[in-house]
């Protein structure tokens, strides 16, 4: 089998190439590189998308995630709840501002945050939460709501994995993730499941203030040219990137329902095999599978990563270090953090290929291969 990848690209671009390419072009031929008129109705076509009042762009999902905690104010020292099993960028922004991250364990089963340990870790110095929607599931937001409620605590969203996921409240309310937290962030890097030709992100938010404050600071901390009232960043949307998304944003859903396919064909082929754990399907989620990632027992995982890479099937561990072991956190000695569900799953997780374009002779010769190498 040829030319196997974690993530094609290619072939997805080939389906809309001629849309693409003219939407570039028409930026290419306006000149209107920054803050051109696509940004805004990408904006306003996502926000509708999702649900929320406001959509901000902004430069990439870790722009997006310090943006957010700069609106809401924190000083150093504050502390931030959040998971170390997670992509560095939402842990570095917050030890960037100089608040300290405070990292609670998983559920084994769903990847995301431990709602006990969310309660425990609370101390008056608790000034956000950061809930990460990972491998495309949303976390359990309604406990997780309910305890930052009780003790008034922010909570910021990173969906940079669970674009186009929902989450189903137990009253039968469904919502898309990134849309339920005081501010929710994403990235549109290319592999995203939202993804553009190069780097973007965006915050969303319902607040009206809070929209307008992200905004200038994502802009040089000005709401009018040349007078600054906060330090800011300069942190914008390539319009190229905005015509881009716009139009992958009209294919979300399918491209969401493609992933899910394949997620099916995984699920069912590894089903009842005791060395394999397939993705958990938290009852109150819509999971999008930015990663199909599955936990593997009493199995050598180097010996399964080398037997497939024999086999030209590409494989991942995300992550293979969790945050809290990161040497950049040295100085908040979280390396001696207990987070034995976190420090269990880094030790056996494995992704699979997973993007919109895998056909079932690609699935087929993968799980074949692999239930033929775990034996
Ligand atoms: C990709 C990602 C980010 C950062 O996004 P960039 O656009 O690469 O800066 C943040 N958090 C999570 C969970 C991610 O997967």
């Amino acid at each position: 089998m040829q030319n196997l990848q974690m993530v094609d690209l290619k072939r997805q671009y080939q389906k809309i190439k001629s849309e693409v390419d003219t939407a570039i072009l028409n930026v290419v031929e306006s000149t209107a590189f920054i803050n051109g008129p696509d940004v805004n109705h990408f904006a306003t076509e996502l926000a509708a998308y999702l649900g929320v009042k406001h959509v901000i762009p902004c430069a990439n999902g870790t722009d997006a995630l310090q943006i957010a905690l700069m609106a809401l104010g924190l000083k150093p020292g504050d502390e931030v709840i959040t998971a170390s099993y997670t992509y560095i960028a939402t842990v570095e922004v917050v030890a960037l501002l100089r608040l300290t991250p405070v990292f609670v364990d998983v559920d084994a089963d769903s990847f995301t945050m431990n709602i006990d340990a969310v309660r425990k870790a609370i101390t008056p110095k608790t000034k956000a939460i950061i809930p990460v929607h990972l491998y495309g599931q949303s976390a359990n937001m309604e406990p997780l709501l309910a305890l930052a409620k009780e003790h008034n605590i922010p909570v910021i969203e990173d969906n940079a994995q669970a674009i186009g996921g929902t989450y189903t409240f137990p009253d039968g309310k469904t919502v898309k993730t990134g849309s339920m937290g005081i501010i929710g962030c994403t990235s549109f890097f290319p592999s995203k499941n939202l993804g553009g030709y190069g780097d973007g992100g965006a915050m969303f938010t319902n607040d009206d203030e809070l929209a307008q404050q992200l905004k200038m600071i994502a802009n040089h901390g000005q709401n009018k040219k040349y007078y600054h009232e906060m330090v800011g960043c300069n942190s914008r949307l390539d319009t190229i990137q905005a015509a881009v998304l716009r139009i992958k944003l009209r294919h979300l859903d399918e491209y969401c329902n493609a992933r899910r396919k394949a997620a099916d064909y995984y699920d069912a082929a590894f089903a009842n095999n005791p060395k394999i754990v397939t993705p958990f399907r938290a009852p109150y989620a819509h999971h999008v599978f930015h990663q199909y990632t599955l936990q593997l027992k009493n199995v050598d995982r180097d010996m399964v990563n080398q037997k497939l890479a024999e086999k030209s099937i590409p494989s991942m561990i995300y992550y293979p270090v969790p945050c809290h072991k990161q040497n950049m956190l040295k100085e908040y000695g979280t390396a001696s953090n207990h987070l034995p569900v976190t420090d269990m799953l880094q030790d056996c997780v494995i992704s699979l290929p997973m993007h919109t374009e895998l056909t079932e002779e690609e699935l087929s010769y993968i799980t074949k291969n692999i239930l033929e190498i775990i034996g």
